[in-house]
């Protein structure tokens, strides 16, 4: 039987000759992981002898990391916006840019005045509905639990054309209890929306070109669902070109529209927003490339 120390050095071994980048660091993840234990406890006991199961389940765990298999689904979780997903291949595993999507809307709405409320009470004799976000290609319903659950007078609907990945997001949604807040859909972009129904659409949309998507990790070009990585080969801008139609029809004037792009796509899907008539805002990411365009809508 191995010890901690062991299992650790065996592992680490193993995916640096994988090819894994921070093979040590990943190791302890997947070790902790199945002991059930934190990292300290894992520095604290390096001498303690592992039991059988978890050796087993270790085992079986670096074989398939050693894959290439990102270690999201292995572990079935993701932190996201300071929550843990559940994640599974089904749908894209939360990346820490798309933050700026839930923070660009956390921002937008603290500044706008509905519902009256006062005193913890909807004004009397003042009629406010509930404002709804759309998050259209919900995956893993990552960008929508985490407005929702940070603006809590806000309902949401999670919209996706993949059965599977509506699956991980319902298994988010009832883990934060967000059931009676978060409808999810299963649709093409914006067609099943009704005009003028929603406060906010919000998108993370497949934008990875098809010869960019060659030449990534293999933990995404081999294991990630393509539909929701890659943009439409012949017409690459075309999910960003369907949602700002869908906008100008389901959004409420005033309306908050802002989606995720990568640094090849920002300038031109500000140019279709601008030729729709919105007035494109860009965020940086935390590496200083363009990652978030928003506008409110006239
Ligand atoms: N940022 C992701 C990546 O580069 C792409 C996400 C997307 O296509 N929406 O892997």
């Amino acid at each position: 039987m191995k010890t901690i120390a062991d299992a650790q050095i065996w592992a680490t071994q193993l995916l640096t000759e994988a090819g894994v980048d921070r093979a040590a660091r990943e190791s302890e993840i997947l070790l902790a992981d199945c002991m059930r234990a934190d990292r300290i406890y894992l520095m604290a006991r390096p001498e303690r002898v592992m039991d059988r199961e978890s050796w087993e389940q270790f085992q079986g765990w670096l074989e398939r990391r050693a894959q290439r298999e990102p270690l999201a689904y292995i572990t079935g979780k993701r932190w996201f916006y300071g929550l843990e997903l559940t994640v599974a291949p089904g749908a894209l595993i939360p990346r820490p840019e798309t933050e700026l999507l839930v923070e660009c809307f956390l921002n937008w709405q603290s500044t706008k005045p509905f519902p009256l409320v006062h005193n913890g009470n909807l004004t009397e004799g003042v009629h406010q509905e509930t404002p709804c976000l759309l998050d259209a290609g919900t995956g893993s319903g990552c960008i929508a639990i985490a407005c929702l659950l940070n603006a809590p007078r806000w309902q949401g609907i999670g919209i996706d054309s993949s059965s599977d990945a509506l699956k991980i997001a319902r298994l988010n949604r009832e883990r934060y209890g967000l059931s009676k807040r978060l409808e999810l859909r299963r649709a093409r972009w914006l067609e099943t929306m009704e005009p003028h129904s929603i406060d906010a659409l919000l998108s993370n949309p497949p934008y990875v070109r098809y010869e960019e998507w060659e030449t990534l990790e293999p933990e995404v070009r081999d294991w990630e669902p393509l539909d929701a990585l890659v943009a439409d080969r012949q017409d690459p801008l075309r999910a960003y070109r369907e949602l700002i139609e869908g906008a100008k029809h389901a959004l409420k004037p005033e309306g908050l529209i802002a989606f995720e792009v990568g640094v090849s796509t920002a300038q031109e899907v500000a140019q279709i927003m601008a030729t729709r008539g919105f007035t494109p805002q860009v965020e940086h990411d935390l590496q200083g490339l363009p990652r978030v365009l928003w506008s409110i809508a006239p």
